[in-house]
């Protein structure tokens, strides 16, 4: 739990400088802008949805072409919105 702690401190430190450096809510792995309702749930998410499953799922290598992030995006606000 305490290392948990550490990483989330970390993460939340971490939002504050992209806030003050004016990037917060953009993916720091592709640039897209994150999902309002991702950010909703985790006020320091870093990465965007796509960025997040490439990252847990490596082998996953359709996943690292980030042309279709938008719609993805768009995709997801209906899944939560419904
Ligand atoms: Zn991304």
């Amino acid at each position: 739990m305490r290392e948990k702690g550490a990483a989330l401190y970390r993460s939340i430190r971490a939002a504050l400088e992209r806030i003050e450096n004016q990037t917060y809510g953009y993916c720091t792995s592709c640039g897209c802008y994150i999902n309002r309702k991702r950010l909703d749930a985790l006020p320091w998410a870093e990465l965007c949805l796509d960025c997040q499953e490439a990252n847990e799922s490596q082998r996953d290598e359709l996943k690292s072409d980030s042309a279709g992030c938008e719609s993805k995006v768009f995709e997801e606000d209906l899944h939560v919105s419904r």
